[in-house]
């Protein structure tokens, strides 16, 4: 059976213990699949660190960017951090409309994580600019993408009423 010494314990192994590779000119990864998991699992854990929110910010910027009909309404990527930081400061790193402290974490499907900070703008049709921008959990963001602030405020609202999660005031 043919084998292949691991890049990274260095152990030789059998090919299968390698996943596949169209990059890799041999077809195979050169870290073996035990190695491949734990540098996943050790890159999930940075994540989960405030270490690489400013990498999360950055990449949502480029995102942003990306898209055709922002390229002209967006501010600079040094703009867009500098907010950034200022808000979470700001709000104790939470998303301000819903209180949810910001994680990077994926969750268990591994799909990136709703409690992850993500750019709103509080109009629309004004783009990415500084005044216009308010830092929100991806929840509250996806919510805002048919409904205004003021209706998914009031749903939220209404929601917790009526699941008991607060009692109406009454006025
Ligand atoms: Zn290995």
């Amino acid at each position: 059976m043919s084998t292949q010494i691991c890049r990274s314990c260095e152990i030789k192994k059998p090919i299968t213990e390698f996943d596949r590779s169209s990059a890799a000119a041999d077809g195979r990864q050169g870290n073996c699949k035990v190695c491949s998991r734990n540098k996943r699992n050790a890159s999930n854990a940075r994540m989960r660190s405030n270490g690489d929110m400013g990498r999360h910010v950055r990449q949502r910027y480029n995102t942003a960017k990306s898209r055709p009909k922002h390229k002209d309404t967006i501010c600079s990527e040094e703009e867009w951090v500098a907010e950034f930081w200022r808000q979470y400061n700001e709000t104790g790193g939470r998303c301000p409309k819903t209180g949810i402290k910001y994680d990077l974490a994926n969750n268990s499907s591994g799909a990136s994580n709703p409690r992850a900070p993500s750019c709103d703008q509080i109009i629309p049709s004004m783009g990415y600019v500084v005044g216009n921008m308010q830092w929100v959990s991806v929840f509250y963001n996806r919510m805002k993408m048919d409904l205004s602030d003021a209706e998914v405020s009031n749903f939220m609202y209404q929601s917790a009423i009526h699941n008991g999660w607060v009692s109406h005031t009454g006025e």
